[in-house]
């Protein structure tokens, strides 16, 4: 949580490593208590779009249209989604009630992170490319007033956040390492609209995996295919590990010249 204008001020020289302590506690007793969510720049990982469509009984498309903003991650020229605010003047998060966040358990991995921020996912350069932890240090956040004391490990374990990475992990390699990309080599629209549509809009890949001659192209066993058509985490995986293969890799005989546009198939 916290503003991504707040965010980008308070990234600090001090890079945190697992092992960095620190005090902090959420509950709430705490006077600021939900304050952090509003005028949230929340991205969105893919994980995150898979644990909460399901949360709210959606479907992908229906989640990113009633929830989700569309940007470009600076430096890496890619595209995704944060989560949209209330146009009710209050710039609340949609899921924000008086006693907390209503889907606690599903809530995104920035959230679960805070007070920390995760470099490689921070909008700018200035974040620079590496995986490491800055604290975001909201002037209206009062946790660090509390005597609870963590490592940076302890905390990511404590919120669930190691669960997510892990699921999220090749995707993350993925956006780093187009961040290294020399500015000169740009994507392709489609390129970005595959990248787009692995990441964040599952239900529609999967539909463009049996729906097209997609598996004619990257064929996989029985058991695979019949996995990938139910089950969300194996299809992203199996889908960031296509992408790389057609960004990272030109020669690969399945590059992104030879993919039909999803928009071909509807
Ligand atoms: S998803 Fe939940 S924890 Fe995250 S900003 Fe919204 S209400 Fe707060
Ligand atoms: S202590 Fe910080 S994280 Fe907790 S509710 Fe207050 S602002 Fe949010």
């Amino acid at each position: 949580m916290g503003s991504e204008k707040n965010q980008q001020a308070q990234i600090e020289p001090v890079r945190l490593t697992f092992e960095s302590r620190f005090k902090f506690k959420c509950h709430p007793g705490v006077s600021c208590f939900t304050e952090c969510c509003r005028g949230t720049n929340i991205i969105l990982t893919p994980y995150d779009i898979i644990r909460l469509k399901k949360r709210l009984d959606l479907d992908s498309e229906q989640f990113l249209a009633i929830y989700t903003e569309p940007h470009i991650l600076e430096k890496t020229d890619l595209p995704v989604v944060t989560l949209k605010h209330l146009e009710d003047g209050t710039d609340s998060c949609p899921f924000v009630r008086e006693d907390g966040c209503i889907l606690y358990e599903d809530r995104p991995t920035a959230c679960r992170y805070y007070p920390l921020g995760v470099a490689s996912l921070q909008h700018k350069e200035g974040a620079d490319d590496e995986g490491f932890f800055f604290f975001i240090n909201e002037p209206h956040c009062k946790g660090f007033d509390e005597s609870c004391e963590w490592s940076v490990a302890e905390w990511r374990e404590d919120q669930g956040v190691d669960l997510m990475d892990e699921v999220n992990a090749e995707w993350t390699d993925l956006v780093v390492h187009k961040r290294s990309f020399p500015a000169n080599i740009k994507l392709t629209e489609q390129a970005k609209q595959m990248f787009f549509l692995v990441s964040y809009n599952i239900d529609k890949f999967r539909r463009f995996v049996f729906d097209s001659t997609f598996l004619e192209r990257m064929p996989v066993d029985e058991e695979t295919r019949e996995k990938l058509k139910t089950d969300d985490v194996a299809l992203l995986k199996f889908g960031v590990k296509w992408l790389k293969s057609i960004l990272f890799n030109p020669k690969d005989p399945n590059t992104a010249e030879d993919i039909t546009a999803p928009e071909a198939m509807e």
